[in-house]
């Protein structure tokens, strides 16, 4: 499991799960907000957050839904709007512990163009 927090410890979360690689992906939103997500389903990650904690931005097709802190800014996670319980989730690796997060390898994600693995 790895844990993560904000800046300002509003939103946290417990990724259940051992993070094998991290994504930094280059599309439209991503390279925007400088995140590098963390893979899980949503099942597996637990959120420990006030209702309002986070503002939520539905980029152009508004299946997936960007999360951030609402008091921080901090980007902290998206959601798949059709399977918010149980689909494909990432969390924001850059919100975790350094030492814990330097374990995880970046992969560099090209998510603007061929949707695969460029590295
Ligand atoms: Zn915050």
């Amino acid at each position: 499991m790895i844990q993560g927090s904000c800046h300002c410890g509003a939103v946290r979360f417990d990724y259940q799960r051992t993070a094998e690689t991290a994504a930094s992906c280059n599309c439209s939103i991503c390279r925007r907000l400088g995140a590098t997500w963390i893979y899980a389903n949503a099942d597996q990650i637990t959120f420990h957050m006030a209702e309002g904690a986070t503002h939520r931005y539905l980029r152009g097709e508004e299946n997936i839904g960007f999360h951030s802190c609402t008091t921080c800014g901090c980007p902290t996670h998206w959601e798949n709007m059709a399977e918010p319980e149980t689909g494909p989730m990432a969390v924001n690796l850059n919100l975790c512990d350094p030492e814990e997060a330097a374990k995880v390898p970046v992969r560099r994600f090209d998510g603007a163009d061929s949707w695969s693995f460029i590295d």
